[in-house]
């Protein structure tokens, strides 16, 4: 599979509904793909054929992507899972290609992430 590029990490990596302590919750895994599309599209307003742009994908595989993603928020929501941003088959952005939405930003949050010890 060709790796989608990412512009952007999560900066929580878990949600799920509040004041269930010691229910046994489902989980959903988003892939780190997934959570681009959904900030390209729903958040920035980007088309999806800018996000496949951004993504380094062809706009069908852009379009699948954020379908997933969609079908795996409305899951969370409506059926009150968790849902875990992590995996999938991607590369971070290192702000060098044309067509990507990113500002650099992530290259500072990975530097301070390395001192931190964090990934
Ligand atoms: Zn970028």
């Amino acid at each position: 599979m060709k790796r989608r590029r990412i512009c952007s990490l999560p900066k929580n990596r878990s949600f799920g509904p509040t004041g269930l302590l010691g229910k046994e919750i489902a989980i959903i895994t988003m892939t780190l793909d997934e959570y681009e599309a959904i900030r390209l599209i729903d958040l920035d307003g980007m088309s999806q054929e800018a996000c496949a742009e951004s993504m380094g994908v062809a706009r069908t595989t852009a379009q699948a992507i954020y379908n997933s993603a969609r079908v795996k928020l409305a899951e969370c929501l409506i059926n009150g899972h968790e849902l875990r941003i992590e995996g999938g088959e991607y590369i971070l952005c290192q702000g060098e290609k044309l067509g990507c939405s990113c500002n650099h930003c992530h290259k500072k949050r990975s530097i301070l992430q390395i001192k931190n010890g964090d990934d």
